[in-house]
């Protein structure tokens, strides 16, 4: 591990980044009916790595929230009689210019939220610009159906026909966490694009910048004026303010349990569609027959990829006794030599959580647990003199109703317990009010298809972990939420199924 000491200078920054940061994250942050504003309250916007704040962000106020949801509800008809080539076409785009501002975009990531800068210039960003190609696609093939009924009251001679046509919901309010910015943001948009609806989106406090420039880019690729607005702000404010919208026709939410059941009692007011995709607290299953040379690296990238700041991380380890202490130890060494520092320095592999407000939340979670009598295997602690820097951990010696083994911490903490047999270690998985993902290492194709079936999981992985495609559905089941993410089933999330009934 090395120490977080990269010496910083924001001259050093990309000349692109720099001018975006000067147009954009110094007042005009707001993208309403097409045109940029500023707010009359703004909020700092900080490098978790050094704590330099890089900018200010408007806090939309009440006012601007009405005025943007009007402006989604102005273009909301004309963009859903767009034919859908032509929407299909604006989507592709819009996956183009992300790619020609791949490194752009990266760097804007890795300042804002922390993560290395290869997170998100080869996983994250080409990810969402595959949600927009994906979702150009499913734009093109949205049908209904006809359906044979048995309605026998029709006037003598007539015929009763009957078919299903598909309808844009309406206005989305997209509000999106601050872990993976832009892809889970592309998320919501690339879909509801698709569909035919229009969009307030509202981005995490802590990571503004990279949703204010993809609103730069939808502009430039041709959205037209009002089917995207950006509104950045506070949650308890801008964020409430949209969620109790009554001209919000759905809310396509991402982010903590506990926001998600404040979302939904806001949803309650006018019946306003909801998706959510909630927290997690996934585990990892390595059977006494699983290959360990890619079991071990990959349950420990399952947890530590992005400072196990990924809501489907691996954060509860359980291994065969037979092998408990080759795996754990094994994961523990990986742990001990990550690179841990700047997200820009070239040989970081993992960086600071993404606030000082977090980072003391996973060092809350972290004592508790030294005081409930856990052993911290390696790491357990916050280090480095600037930043929000948490080391690499491997908790053990956990009973299974302790807060850490229960409780979603989203750090860079696993937790590690034994099991003897397949029904403990299912029923073990099966024990956590979450139901994001899982994953089971082993050679054996009874108990991969067995366990695939038997936890209770939105996503099961076997022999890896975390691998997703923007064709591949993600959601979870339990308090992980309702709805999916990705796939041609978020589709679904944003149309309405209408039923048409005719004499003829
Ligand atoms: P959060 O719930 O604190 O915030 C999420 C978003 O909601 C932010 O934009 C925030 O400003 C906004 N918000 C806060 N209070 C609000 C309110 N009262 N009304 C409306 N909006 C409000 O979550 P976070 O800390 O940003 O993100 C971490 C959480 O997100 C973790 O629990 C993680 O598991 C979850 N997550 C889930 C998925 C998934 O696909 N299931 C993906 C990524 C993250």
């Amino acid at each position: 591990m090395v120490s977080p000491s990269f010496s910083f200078d924001p001259a050093s920054l990309r000349a692109d980044v720099r001018a975006f940061l000067d147009r954009r994250a110094r007042g005009e942050g707001l993208l309403i009916d097409g045109q940029w504003h500023s707010a009359a309250n703004t909020f700092a916007t900080v490098d978790p790595a050094t704590g330099i704040e890089l900018g200010q962000i408007p806090a939309a106020g009440a006012a601007q929230v009405d005025t943007a949801v009007a402006a989604a509800r102005a273009a909301q008809k004309g963009w859903a009689a767009t034919v859908p080539a032509e929407r299909a076409r604006i989507l592709w785009k819009i996956a183009d210019l992300i790619e020609a501002n791949i490194d752009e975009l990266a760097e804007l990531e890795t300042l804002d939220q922390g993560k290395p800068l290869f997170v998100g210039r080869w996983a994250e960003i080409p990810g969402a610009a595959a949600q927009f190609r994906f979702f150009a696609g499913q734009a093109m093939a949205i049908e209904g159906s006809t359906i044979e009924n048995s309605i026998n009251y029709q006037p003598e001679g007539k015929q009763m026909r009957s078919w299903t046509v598909r309808e844009a919901v309406g206005v989305v309010a997209a509000i999106v966490p601050w872990n993976s910015p832009l892809v889970l943001t592309a998320m919501k948009l690339a879909p509801a694009l698709a569909a035919g609806c229009t969009v307030v989106l509202k981005p995490a406090e802590d990571t503004s910048l990279t949703a204010i420039r993809l609103g730069e880019l939808m502009v430039e690729a041709g959205v037209p004026a009002g089917v995207i607005n950006v509104i950045t702000g506070l949650g308890g404010e801008t964020g409430a303010a949209l969620a109790a919208h009554p001209g919000v026709d759905k809310i396509a939410f991402t982010g903590s349990t506990a926001t998600g059941r404040a979302v939904l009692d806001a949803a309650k007011t006018n019946f306003k569609r909801v998706t959510l995709e909630l927290g997690g607290k996934s585990p990892s299953i390595v059977m006494p027959d699983a290959d360990l040379s890619l079991a071990i690296p990959g349950v420990a990238n399952a947890i530590y990829f992005n400072g196990g700041q990924v809501c489907i991380a691996g954060s509860r380890l359980y291994v065969h006794r037979s092998i408990h202490d080759q795996v754990v130890e094994g994961v523990a060494a990986y742990a001990k030599g990550l690179n841990v520092g700047h997200g820009l320095a070239p040989e970081t592999q993992m960086g600071p959580v993404v606030s000082a407000r977090h980072a003391e939340r996973v060092e809350g979670f972290l004592q508790r647990a030294k005081g409930q009598g856990a052993t911290m295997l390696t790491g357990g602690e916050r280090f480095g003199d600037a930043g929000t820097f948490i080391q690499p951990t491997v908790v053990v010696d956990v009973r299974p109703d302790m807060e850490i083994v229960q409780e979603e911490v989203f750090g860079p903490v696993l937790v590690a317990q034994a099991f003897d047999d397949v029904e403990e270690v299912i029923a073990a998985a099966n024990d956590s009010q979450y139901g994001l993902a899982a994953s089971v290492w082993t050679e054996g194709f009874s108990n991969a298809h067995r366990m695939a079936s038997d936890i209770k999981a939105g996503t099961v992985w076997i022999n890896c972990h975390a691998m997703y495609d923007a064709s591949l559905a993600i959601g979870g089941v339990k308090q992980s939420g309702w709805g999916r993410d990705s796939g041609r089933q978020a589709l679904e999330n944003y149309l309405e199924w209408k039923t048409v009934c005719a004499v003829v």
